[in-house]
């Protein structure tokens, strides 16, 4: 999802216990050359990642630092980072590095790498430019997925992929936009979906246990397996959620 915008080069497929060389670090005269012009796809988990590390909203984040690129016919937007108008930096580049690295996205985590649809790898950066990778420093590359933190945002990327996948092939013939805005929020805007759940008549109307609620309410990594749960339940029909049956009434005798 990362690419530098030209020169991509080896376009390989290498499984996980494939030996890569590469090392990155400020001593490089590449150092966060890497973090401009740069077109990063961003996930639902992405973006609660980032905002929280900013201690913004999600509508705060997606402001001032999302480019949401809607194609008709299609209900979920592209969401992209916005590098700056001026020199193209990524926003959150410093001469120090990334100043949220704890919580920058996946893609910049895979770089230099990227992954392939059948679950291979290949690297993506430029060998001129990205100088780590003439290191003598070897990763299998199981092991340096581990290093990035890379599963908690393959485990929450799997979830949300059940929700993009089965819409990637099919044009929505939806003209109501109260359901594209529902499901952006549901997956993009967890501070609205919270209040959604949480303040409005969601918990009257829908049956919701005890131990699900705490859970929702303590972890956003909950909240957002609930939401993409929602939209499979709204979009998709999938009995991921059960209406609550309406009390009967009972007429009292004359
Ligand atoms: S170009 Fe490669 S080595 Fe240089 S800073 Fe970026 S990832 Fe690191
Ligand atoms: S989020 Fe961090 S690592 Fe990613 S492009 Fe921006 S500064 Fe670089």
């Amino acid at each position: 999802m990362m690419q530098e915008n030209e020169h991509i080069q080896n376009r390989e497929r290498m499984d996980g216990d494939h030996v890569f060389q590469f090392s990155c670090s400020p001593g490089l005269s590449c150092f966060t050359q890497c973090c401009q012009d740069v077109t990063i796809v961003l996930t639902p988990y992405d973006v609660v990642r980032m905002k929280n590390a900013l201690e913004i909203t999600a509508d705060e984040f997606l402001d001032k630092y999302a480019l949401i690129l809607s194609k008709e016919k299609k209900l979920i937007p592209l969401v992209l980072l916005k590098m700056d108008e001026q020199d193209k930096k990524c926003p959150f580049v410093t001469k120090d590095g990334c100043s949220i690295y704890e919580d920058r996205p996946w893609p910049c985590r895979m770089f230099p790498l990227d992954m392939n649809d059948d679950g291979t790898f290949r690297i993506i950066a430029d060998r001129a430019r990205c100088l780590g990778l003439s290191s003598s420093e070897k990763w299998p590359i199981g092991e340096w997925l581990i290093d990035q933190g890379i599963a908690i945002y393959e485990q929450m990327n799997d979830l949300f992929a059940q929700v993009t996948t089965p819409l990637q092939a099919t044009d929505l013939d939806i003209d109501n936009p109260k359901i594209y805005q529902m499901t952006f929020m549901a997956l993009y805007n967890l501070d609205k979906f919270r209040d959604f759940v949480f303040k409005s008549t969601f918990l009257d109307k829908f049956e919701v246990d005890q131990t699900t609620i705490e859970k929702i309410k303590r972890s956003d990594i909950e909240l957002l397996k609930f939401s993409f749960d929602w939209v499979k339940f709204g979009i998709f029909g999938q009995k991921t959620f059960i209406v609550k049956q309406e009390p009967e009434t009972t007429s009292s005798p004359a």
